[in-house]
């Protein structure tokens, strides 16, 4: 990145002084004189900076760049010379900024009106077409197709998150992927003792995306909080003053509050002001502290699951800030692909009520929950923490201790190890499994950490070749990730599809382990069954996109096809 805005430095044709004496040139000459009259290069730089400013994903300045270019040089300035030359790249990178800001419609109606013109001009000259022509006029032409399924998507919400699985650490193309908002909730509602959130203005079904929104800045290949995603925020600001209201309007904390609450903000591109205040905030200054605590507040990170899929990264979206968080009662699921966010519900929302997402592992231990919310300066009042919070100090603290133990053991290199000490690390298991029972209490539908000790004893299990133990831990492993919210009657006399269809499932990936163990054993009828809790699950997290199993379980989804398995 710093290459690229030590060049934007570099190019110093913003001067409006400078462009205005361009423009008055072209009006008050014929053609062919100003084309002498006028340094090409200078223009040039700027379809250069419109270039720069694209690659830095700051499609308003982009586009202001553009626009000023096409209002300097007109369409019919001269077949062949140079300024035609730069004027069709204009074009180009105009139709890519509106793409990127998520004016679809605008966008094919400005390359629509190019079209034209530029095939008139072709057809006053004698045949062949001259391929210059040919070149913009095919990149114009496959923009514009690309607008057309983009703007569909905008309007019918039907986005498919599968496309951009392998999720890679990238940021996405502005022509594969929709900026898009559902009209069913509203972004930024006022919770009454709450600040902020997002509430149904409809009732949602259940898998319905709400939002897929590209990262205001994001930072991949991160392990820590030391990274410079503050610092990063910060020179797109500066950049373009028209974000600093944008990034302000999120809160900072206790202390530092949260400044122009009053914004409507339509999209990251667009805000309004509620009241007529004159000050927009485009001149505020840049506050480093300030955008410190934002990020501890709003940014979200991303780590690789287990096995190696996805990536390590933290980023700021904007408009995804304003969800608010509950560990139990979320009824709406966040996830990263490449630098987009996308949020899907995952169970029916009524209309007024609030969409809920979480934050974190709410599997995780109350003490590390507690821990996270520390860090990020924030507290939660839900269901789970408050039992938690009055639970005997003494047996949480003896919770923690045997997870450490059971997350010890699993760390283990297993190769290595002894028939003796896997049966050994086998009976320590079980007695860990039984001793988080006996401290369930009185709330049977959480799982309070079973989970890692039922997770560890599959792995051991497996190890072992104890086929039948295995699938037995594996399913109870499912279900209690499963099951956060059901009651134990429940629980007990629920099928396994009930238990997928519930949601929210804390891991979507469980059924594909089970599933795994099934086929390898070669029990197709239990396999299939647990294909069909995969793909359940997995459409909770990824909607029914294309070919989601496939990319994601290609062994798997392999051994369903040589078997016979049915995977409608
Ligand atoms: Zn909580």
């Amino acid at each position: 990145m710093d290459t690229l805005l030590t060049q934007l430095e570099k190019i110093e044709v913003g001067d409006p002084n400078n462009i205005i004496r361009l423009k008055n040139n072209i009006n008050n000459k014929s053609n062919a004189n100003c084309s002498s009259s006028i340094n090409p290069n200078l223009l040039n730089d700027l379809v250069k900076r419109a270039q720069t400013f694209f690659s830095l994903s700051l499609f308003r300045k982009c586009l202001q760049c553009s626009e000023t270019v096409l209002d300097i040089i007109p369409s019919d300035i001269g077949v062949g010379l140079d300024l035609e030359n730069v004027r069709l790249r204009g074009v180009d990178i105009k139709g890519k900024a509106l793409l990127g800001l998520g004016e679809y419609e605008e966008c094919l109606i400005f390359l629509g009106r190019e079209s034209k013109i530029l095939k008139n001009l072709g057809l006053k000259l004698p045949p062949p077409m001259s391929p210059v022509y040919t070149r913009h006029l095919q990149h114009w032409k496959y923009l514009m197709e690309r607008g057309k399924v983009l703007q569909r998507q905008k309007i019918r919400g039907e986005i498919d998150m599968g496309a951009f699985i392998p999720n890679k650490k990238v940021r996405l193309e502005v022509d594969s992927v929709v900026e898009y908002e559902s009209e069913a909730v509203e972004i930024g509602a006022v919770i009454p003792g709450k600040g902020r959130g997002v509430v149904a203005r409809q009732d949602i079904a259940k898998g319905t995306i709400i939002l897929t929104t590209r990262a205001f800045e994001i930072i991949f290949d991160t392990d820590d909080e030391d990274d410079d995603l503050e610092n990063a925020i910060a020179q797109r600001m500066r950049l373009d003053s028209k974000l600093i209201p944008t990034v302000y309007q999120l809160h900072a904390g206790k202390e530092m509050g949260c400044l122009f609450a009053s914004y409507i903000t339509n999209s990251e591109n667009h805000h309004k002001s509620k009241n007529n205040d004159n000050n927009d905030g485009t001149t505020m200054k840049i506050d480093l502290k300030r955008i410190e605590k934002i990020c501890t507040m709003n940014s979200f990170g991303n780590s690789k699951n287990s096995s190696g899929y996805g990536h390590n990264s933290r980023g700021l979206w904007v408009r995804a800030s304003f969800f608010n968080h509950d560990c139990i009662a979320f009824n709406a699921m966040w996830k990263v692909l490449g630098d987009f966010l996308f949020v899907r519900t995952t169970k029916d929302v009524k209309k007024g009520e609030e969409v809920l997402i979480s934050y974190t592992d709410s599997a995780e231990p109350y003490e590390e929950r507690e821990k996270f919310f520390q860090a990020h300066d924030f507290s939660c009042a839900c269901r789970l923490c408050q039992y938690q919070e009055k639970e005997d100090v003494k047996m949480r603290g003896r919770r923690l201790e045997i997870v450490k133990k059971l997350v010890e053991i699993d760390e283990k290199d297993r190769k290595t190890i002894s028939a003796d000490d896997l049966e050994k690390d086998i009976a320590f298991g079980e007695k860990c499994l039984s001793e988080l029972e006996s401290m369930i209490g009185s709330r049977p539908e959480w799982n309070f950490s079973t989970h890692v000790a039922l997770d560890l004893l599959t792995k051991l299990y497996l190890q072992k070749g104890d086929v039948a133990k295995y699938k037995e831990t594996a399913v109870k492993y499912y279900i209690v990730v499963n099951c956060s919210g059901m009651t134990k009657a429940e629980i007990d006399k629920c099928e396994l599809e009930d238990v997928a269809d519930r949601g929210p499932c804390l891991e979507v990936g469980a059924a594909g382990q089970v599933c795994a163990v099934f086929m390898k054993s070669g029990d197709y009828v239990g396999a299939q069954k647990w294909i069909k809790i995969l793909r359940q699950d997995l459409a909770l997290m990824y909607g029914k996109g294309s070919d989601i199993l496939k990319k994601l379980y290609p062994q798997l989804y392999a051994q369903a096809v040589k078997n016979g398995l049915s995977l409608d």
